[in-house]
């Protein structure tokens, strides 16, 4: 197998022309977050004729977390008879999902095992982040969950048809990059994204009703995933998480939140589960949001105003502590928002992802002792609001996870 610095090395290849838009591929390897990660809970009741690719998922599962293994050790781990185990080991060797690695050296007694695993060279996925107001990003990820090549395109303010083009670019520019058979396709987007991946509306990018999915698997002949980018965001950080319950809010251009909760992701009967941007933060009024109201959690809170605040401090010997009190203050204002949510569920885990100059520090030191001092502390003792450690790649990693998982069946 190939080390991950010439994987990334094998995907340099020269930005091809004719886009229309600014696109750049740089190589670029990683740590991998989700090899070891946990794994998402089925959402359903499995039905006799749905065993056999619940026991598929199974397998790969097991191998995708535990690594190279015998049939047996799969058999024993899964609880599933060896005859079983050796027809859907056949099945999945011959789609190239897994390989054989050769005879294991041990010293047991006996023909020695051949190990198995995931081929995890054999496929990529192309992850996509619509979330950035001024760009578009795009990676591809090997099944690791580790980004081997990047690309993005400026949008220039590009809405409507203007902006799905811009998409489409950047997919064709990555599915050409790709050095592997492509898994899929996943894309985090802003906006409320029904399950069918339809933009059911992402007011900035003057979305409504869009397909985005079917355009893209129409236009790419390629299994397609798309989700909300707070939904798709939080998928990357319970990889990486120790805790089944967890509340991901994530600031930029605007605000919102993924809740995954016992394991599985809340979407929503409306499928906008998270939007606490436009939940109305106290009684005391407040700024006008875009919305239409006043005192929105995203008028406090989302990136553009928050940077406005800070830009209007005077140069004075105050400056500092002016500083401090804007952040403290739109701390407290999300640590508001947030209590009866914390509450509700009895979360203990909270992540906050955004520009780390603004979020860590005072403001989530606010955040937190906030919500300590509105929840009921004997149940929210072990309450953690932290920054995540997936950086500015969120959404890329976790629109892997969501391909990796609708695909496979593997998170
Ligand atoms: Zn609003």
């Amino acid at each position: 197998m190939s080390t991950e610095a010439q994987r990334g090395s094998t995907l340099e290849s020269p930005a091809p022309q004719g886009a229309g838009a600014d696109v750049l591929t740089t190589p670029f390897v990683d740590a991998p977050i989700f090899t070891r990660s946990r794994a998402l809970r089925p959402t359903g009741k499995v039905l006799p004729e749905h065993a056999r690719s619940h026991n598929r998922a199974l397998v790969l599962q097991t191998l995708y977390t535990a690594g190279p293994q015998s049939r047996a050790d799969v058999a024993r781990e899964t609880g599933l008879t060896r005859v079983t185990i050796s027809d859907l080991v056949a099945e999945l060797i011959a789609e190239r999902l897994v390989i054989e690695l050769g005879q294991r050296e041990d010293a047991r007694p006996g023909k020695p095992a051949i190990l198995i695993d995931v081929d995890r060279a054999a496929f990529q996925i192309i992850g996509v982040d619509l979330s950035d107001h001024e760009r578009f990003l795009g990676a591809i990820v090997d099944l690791d969950g580790v980004i081997v090549s990047r690309a993005e395109v400026s949008r220039d303010g590009a809405t409507g048809e203007a902006a799905v083009a811009l998409v489409d670019a950047l997919v064709a520019r990555l599915v050409a990059a790709a050095t592997a058979p492509v898994l899929g396709i996943g894309v985090g987007s802003p906006g409320v994204v029904d399950p069918n991946g339809v933009i059911r509306s992402a007011p900035n990018l003057d979305w409504r009703g869009l397909d985005l999915q079917g355009r893209l698997h129409a236009a790419f002949d390629l299994p397609v995933h798309v989700g909300n980018d707070a939904n798709v965001a939080v998928l990357a950080e319970h990889g990486a998480s120790t805790s089944d319950d967890l509340l991901l809010v994530k600031v930029g251009h605007g605000v919102g939140a993924g809740l995954i909760i016992g394991g599985r992701p809340v979407i929503g009967g409306g499928f906008a589960a998270g939007e606490i941007g436009h939940v109305i933060v106290g009684t005391d009024g407040g700024p006008r949001c875009a919305c239409g109201k006043s005192g929105c959690l995203e008028t406090w809170l989302a990136v553009p105003r928050l940077t406005a605040q800070l830009d209007a401090i005077a140069e004075t010997e105050h400056a500092a502590s002016d500083r401090e009190a804007i952040l403290t203050e739109a701390g407290r204002r999300l640590g508001i928002v947030l209590a009866p949510v914390v509450g509700a569920l009895n979360l203990s885990e909270v992540a906050l992802s955004g520009p780390a100059e603004l979020l860590d520090g005072p403001l989530a030191l606010a955040a937190v002792d906030t919500l300590r001092t509105r929840t009921m502390a004997e149940h929210n003792r072990d309450l953690r609001l932290r920054m995540t450690e997936q950086a500015q790649d969120i959404v890329l990693r976790g629109a892997a996870v969501m391909v990796l998982s609708g695909q496979l069946g593997v998170s």
